[in-house]
């Protein structure tokens, strides 16, 4: 990867505004504010699609199913709330296989297309696009927005700065409040809010999320992409030649040149590329993507948007930036989707993954049962001479409300009877797990075997269709 280099411009191009704010484009360190220009085009239109998704984030959470919250985290109550469904710690794994498929969709894709995720979807991609666009509002086109840095202070820069800023920290302090809300009840939280009550919890929360976004989306914008994003350094195992990312084709573009109105340009000895600078003055990360593949390529794409609007304006095929793989730049054959070995790996574990939260949800019980047979004494003879065996019931309510549960066994011993420690039906409390001890007693001349199997079943008092089984055994003397 080579860093991303200055170039110099000083001409202008016909009909085409140039902006000849390049000449101090400084090298991506930080070291001063890229100001992106905004052109349309197809992967804007996309990439505005895409980000506007997070408009989810946003809205999501008010969402409200059966008069409660539908979608939470409830970290207080340890469990994840989705719709009416309940998914305890004890479901843990689902949330397990979740994260992979999660994984699994971003390294298939990544080995497809590279860092399409950061170009289109990242969070810090989206904000700092809502960002700049808010600035661009307010300060003008990015050689306005130069000169203004560049200005002294005034009423103007002033009025400017402080009505920037202000809507920013608004967008921040509704994303750490969007942000919280997940994790507990949205309509309480603004109560609580606009009541001066939140926790001391509940307020730092807030205020890590406004400055992080304040801080990141505003000041550190692509410097995050750069240096603070784990993704961008291992992205590159999970790429190889037949990835299709944003690429110049040097082979058509080189020489590079510039051209005058009027003057006609010798194909023989100058390439595609005018030297327009277009490509670099529209990328968000400062990069100039002629110069090769760069670590701060986020795969945008909106250089391809800024070339191919040249090329039309100067009546050359687009595309002398394209997605396109680097063996296909260097004439090489190129693969189809389906001849990737990685990608299919990729697929055929995130399916994997997937039908294990389809079996997960579609198996998740309201009621879960455990039982626990008494291993010393295996039974115990009776003073009448009946064999009696003890068990220890954990019954889990993974409703939102307790309910009564009577237990019954199927199978065992003939004429085998079942008493409880406990009153019966036995009451649960929802969300957590209750434990009781129950015994099967039966009479000795109906034992045939030294070991029987046996099916308890707890069940709802109110409703037959919420139950829990497990099968165990009932042990008797050897016959
Ligand atoms: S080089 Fe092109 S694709 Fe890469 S970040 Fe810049 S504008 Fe986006
Ligand atoms: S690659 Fe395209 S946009 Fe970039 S400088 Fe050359 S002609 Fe202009």
């Amino acid at each position: 990867m080579s860093e991303p280099v200055q170039k110099n411009n000083t001409e202008s191009l016909g009909a085409t505004t140039l902006y000849n704010e390049h000449q101090e484009w400084a090298t991506n360190l930080g070291d001063k504010t890229i100001h992106a220009k905004r052109m349309p085009g197809f992967f804007r239109t996309v990439k505005y699609f895409t980000e506007s998704l997070w408009l989810l984030f946003f809205v999501g959470a008010y969402l409200r199913w059966d008069g409660k919250q539908a979608l939470m985290l409830d970290v207080s109550h340890r469990q994840f709330r989705f719709f009416n469904l309940t998914i305890l710690p004890q479901d843990i794994w689902m949330v397990s296989l979740l994260l992979l498929i999660l994984a699994m969709t971003l390294f298939a894709v990544t080995s497809v297309a590279s860092r399409v995720f950061c170009g289109y979807f990242c969070f810090q991609t989206a904000w700092v696009d809502l960002f700049t666009w808010i600035e661009g509002k307010i300060e003008g086109n990015p050689s306005q927005r130069h000169k203004l840095d560049a200005a002294p202070w005034n009423a103007d820069k002033i009025i400017k700065k402080v009505a920037k800023h202000l809507i920013w920290l608004l967008i921040a302090i509704l994303t750490g409040i969007s942000a919280t809300i997940w994790f507990e009840d949205a309509y309480q939280y603004w109560h609580d809010l606009t009541h001066f009550n939140l926790s001391l919890l509940e307020t730092v929360t807030l205020v890590t999320f406004t400055l992080g976004t304040y801080g990141l989306a505003g000041f550190m914008r692509e410097q995050v992409c750069l240096w603070l994003c784990p993704y961008a350094r291992i992205q590159a195992v999970m790429a190889d030649s037949q990835t299709i990312l944003p690429a110049y084709d040097v082979k058509r573009g080189e020489p590079r040149g510039k051209i005058r109105r009027g003057v006609a340009v010798d194909s023989n000895t100058q390439g595609d590329c005018i030297d327009c600078f277009q490509c670099v003055q529209v990328c968000p990360t400062g990069v100039d993507i002629r110069e090769g593949q760069q670590l701060g390529c986020i795969t945008c794409g909106l250089c391809l948007d800024a070339c191919d609007s040249i090329m039309d304006k100067i009546g050359r095929p687009r595309g002398l930036i394209r997605y396109a793989s680097l063996d296909e730049l260097d004439g090489k054959p190129v693969k189809k989707l389906y001849q990737h070995p990685r990608t299919w790996l990729y697929v055929a574990i995130l399916l994997a993954a997937l039908g294990g939260v389809i079996y997960g949800l579609t198996h998740l019980g309201a009621l879960k049962l455990r039982v626990d047979p008494e291993r010393q004494p295996l039974f115990v003879r009776m003073s009448d001479g009946s064999i009696q065996d003890k068990y220890t019931f954990k019954v889990l309510n993974k409703t939102d409300k307790d309910l009564r549960v009577n237990v019954s066994a199927e199978g065992g011993v003939k004429g085998q009877t079942l008493r409880c420690d406990c009153e019966l039906p036995k009451l649960v409390a929802h969300g957590k797990s209750t434990t009781f001890t129950m015994f099967v007693r039966v009479d000795d001349k109906n034992v045939l075997k030294d070991v029987t199997k046996l099916q308890f079943r707890v069940e709802n008092t109110e409703d037959p269709t919420m139950f829990a089984e497990y099968n165990s055994v009932f042990n008797a003397p050897k016959r």
